[in-house]
């Protein structure tokens, strides 16, 4: 048992922080919050304690969406669309993988980054290729960090030049299913066909079907720039919407987990079939401006009770810096709320997207509430806030607009001080 002291500070309802000014939380030997308190608990005395002091502490953050042999990439490119993007950036970088030493720096450099910005829980969008896939489980585990990854599937080009076999594709996708799922509590494989417009279909029936034979969970990306819209309702004309194409190969909730990246021109009956399929959205702020493909109607979703977590998109967005993509996303509810009246985001709801919100999809992680994970940052204020008398809301609030990583001074995972990775290449 151990029993952590300081400033907690974390959201159970988006709605507004909760506050533990010199709180307690009592953590268990799995990790797990027993208690959280104002008053010191009970047998304190003969607990271990661990005090952080006036440093502010909270939840550990979700990055819902990202695409990590896109690192190399991040802010290049943007003044492209989405679908010349992927032709000019995306594709072509997959050529640096075929070296192994650059492979294992590149996602070296990438973990240290998620471990430096407190991403504790990621969502990962794998490569093409088997290696580059299986190098990154392997250092994903050796990290400590939660992740969901999976190979992207693409097997789908209009102009019949495919990127890879749909056979071979399936069984790379077998082979990591094999090899990695089941041996790390906190790294496990998630199906990932691309979209819709780079998949066969023998490809998202095959993923569909993978998803409820394995109970793996599933991502993918939904309505995110106009042009793609159009080239779905070109291809599928028997369906009305985006997702009914997803919905007609059993990629779209219900039994399966799944998060659908984007969502920026959901129709009325595709934000409702979100809901009622339980579909989390990964809202992506910085990408959705970077290659301007839109505004994300958050608002609506949230009033709906839709799951909703913060997507950096790695790289079409340029950062992982989640202070950066809270930010990032009320900014643009502004935009929405000065053009059609929407309320925009506030500050407790911009956190509650990048801890509970996103962190649900993993489970109890992403506030401090009994039975969750004590999965948390440990904060130091930036050298003016420390002397500016401001309480701690105001405090969370200067750091989710003017924080860095620098900032962040400890991680901690299930109750344990995770150090920063290291790998030897
Ligand atoms: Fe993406």
């Amino acid at each position: 048992m151990k029993v952590f002291k300081g400033n907690m500070i974390y959201t159970k309802e988006p709605k507004r922080f909760e506050i533990l000014e010199q709180g307690y939380v009592t953590v268990d030997d799995a990790g797990r919050i027993v208690s959280v308190s104002k008053e010191a608990p009970e047998g304190i005395e003969t607990a271990h304690v661990v005090d952080f002091e006036n440093h502010m502490v909270i939840p550990g953050f979700t990055d819902l969406h990202l695409h990590p042999n896109q690192y190399p990439n991040d802010g290049l490119g943007y003044n492209y669309e989405l679908m010349e993007w992927i032709e000019n950036y995306a594709t072509p970088v997959n050529g640096l993988y075929k070296n192994e030493q650059i492979t294992r720096r590149i996602f070296s450099a990438l973990i240290e980054d998620l471990w430096r910005y407190g991403i504790l829980h990621s969502v990962q969008f794998g490569a093409l290729d088997l290696r580059t896939n299986d190098i990154l489980f392997e250092m994903m585990i050796d990290s400590g960090l939660y992740c969901y990854l999976g190979k992207n599937h693409t097997d789908y080009k209009k102009d019949r030049h495919e990127v890879e076999t749909t056979q071979e594709s399936m069984r790379c996708a077998q082979y990591l299913i094999d090899k990695w799922e089941g041996k790390s509590p906190r790294v496990h494989y998630i199906m990932t066909p691309s979209f819709a417009p780079g998949c066969t279909e023998e490809m998202m029936k095959w993923c569909g079907e993978m998803s409820r034979k394995y109970k793996l969970p599933l991502q993918s990306h939904l309505d995110e720039n106009k042009k793609e819209v159009g080239m779905v309702l070109d291809r599928f004309t028997d369906c009305k919407n985006y997702a009914q194409v997803y919905q007609k190969y059993h990629m779209f909730g219900n039994d399966i987990k799944t998060v659908m990246a984007h969502c920026v021109y959901t129709t009325e009956d595709e934000i409702q079939a979100l809901r009622y399929a339980g579909v989390y959205v990964a809202h992506c702020p910085h990408s959705n401006c970077n290659l301007g493909s839109g505004i994300m109607p958050l608002r609506r979703y949230l009033d709906m009770g839709i799951k909703v977590g913060l997507g950096s998109d790695i790289s079409a967005g340029h950062t992982l810096n989640m202070m950066d993509n809270m930010r990032s996303a009320m900014e643009m509810s502004k935009v929405l709320y000065v053009e059609e009246g929407e309320m925009p985001l506030s500050t407790s709801e911009a956190f509650y997207l990048a801890t509970k919100g996103g962190g649900s999809f993993f489970g109890e992680v992403g506030s401090f509430e009994r039975g969750y994970l004590f999965n948390a940052l440990v904060v130091e204020d930036d050298a003016v806030a420390s002397i500016g008398g401001h309480t701690l809301e105001e405090r969370i609030e200067r750091f989710i607009y003017n924080g860095d990583d620098r900032q962040i001074k400890q991680r901690f995972v299930e109750g344990k001080e995770l150090k920063k990775p290291v790998f030897e290449i």
